[in-house]
């Protein structure tokens, strides 16, 4: 929960602003990185190292979520991620570039870096998603090695949920489940995306969330702008969230008031959104920024030359 110790930064004025002019001209807030929730910060720090350097923001997104599916801590997430309510760590992740490609792996198990699997099915493969047993393989025929991901802190909690378990998925809005998305900009102009969780725990096995499916977890659009989701996947997935974001970024709503439209679009049609969470980040062509949530709690870290990797919170609607 401590996630949920939310930072008043004051920075509110922040959103959706651009933060400067020269002859009439926008100076753009570039590079810039922006990602889900308090392990965004770590997250962020190096994709930073790539963009800082004037790295391709592809570079950047997988290097960044990179570290926290290696985190043990995090446990939504990766290595250390909750398992399924039959025990195993079941990961999904996607990643998507500037020239609109993308790659995706879903129900994969033994990886430690999903998301970097995903790349490879864009870039070694005519497809964009590979999945359970297929993904794996192409993970091993790749080089990757297989590893075990449950911790023994994650099998307590798992073990610990058996005792009084109903054994149903959980719609919860707190701690089970934590994506990290992370949007970038490099000083090229270029947006990339890069989503990547444990999905929610306990979940079913085989169960799917929006994570690696591209337009509902992670979009871009290089034209216009990025975003990413988290939270409850199948109320994401049933509006294809980030894709609906982006498109409204491309009718000139800033980047709060899409994601803020995409909250409301799915608070209108998800019967008990109540009791749910639902948060969207999004990021525009100018390096502008901003997010929207159902519940309060929702926050995101950003890193560019004037933003020093702060956490805001995202702006919610209950
Ligand atoms: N969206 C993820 C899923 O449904 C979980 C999360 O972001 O918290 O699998």
């Amino acid at each position: 929960m401590q996630r949920r110790n939310f930072l008043s930064l004051g920075l509110s004025g922040l959103f959706g602003q651009v933060l400067g002019k020269s002859n009439g001209n926008i100076i753009k807030n570039t590079p810039i990185v922006i990602s889900t929730w308090e392990h965004g910060v770590d997250a962020n720090k190096a994709a930073w190292e790539v963009l800082s350097k004037n790295g391709r923001a592809l570079d950047a997104v997988e290097i960044g979520v990179k570290v926290s599916e290696a985190d043990p801590k995090i446990t939504t997430v990766g290595y250390g991620g909750y398992p399924d309510r039959d025990g195993r760590v079941t990961l999904d992740a996607c990643i998507m570039d500037e020239h609109s490609n993308c790659g995706s792996v879903a129900f994969l198990e033994h990886i430690m870096h999903p998301i970097s699997v995903a790349r490879l099915v864009m870039e070694k493969t005519p497809h964009v998603m590979l999945v359970g047993e297929g993904a794996l393989d192409f993970a091993l025929k790749n080089g990757f090695q297989k590893q075990n991901l449950l911790t023994p802190e994650a099998e307590k909690a798992w073990k610990n949920w058996l005792k009084d378990a109903k054994y149903e998925p959980i719609i919860n809005f707190e701690n089970n489940h934590d994506t990290i998305g992370m949007l970038a900009l490099d000083a090229q102009g270029n947006l990339s995306g890069a989503c990547t969780t444990s999905g929610m725990a306990w979940k079913m096995h085989g169960r799917v969330g929006d994570s690696p499916i591209i337009g509902a977890g992670l979009y871009v659009d290089n034209e216009v702008g990025a975003a990413c989701a988290t939270g409850v996947g199948e109320a994401v997935i049933r509006t294809v969230g980030s894709h609906l974001v982006v498109e409204l970024m491309r009718q000139g709503k800033s980047p709060e008031k899409a994601c803020k439209a995409a909250v409301e679009r799915i608070m209108k049609r998800f019967k008990g959104f109540e009791k749910i969470q639902v948060g969207f980040l999004a990021l525009n062509k100018k390096g502008e920024f901003g997010a929207y949530c159902i519940q309060k709690g929702f926050n995101y870290a950003v890193y560019s030359q004037k933003i020093n990797n702060q956490l805001f919170d995202g702006k919610s609607a209950l």
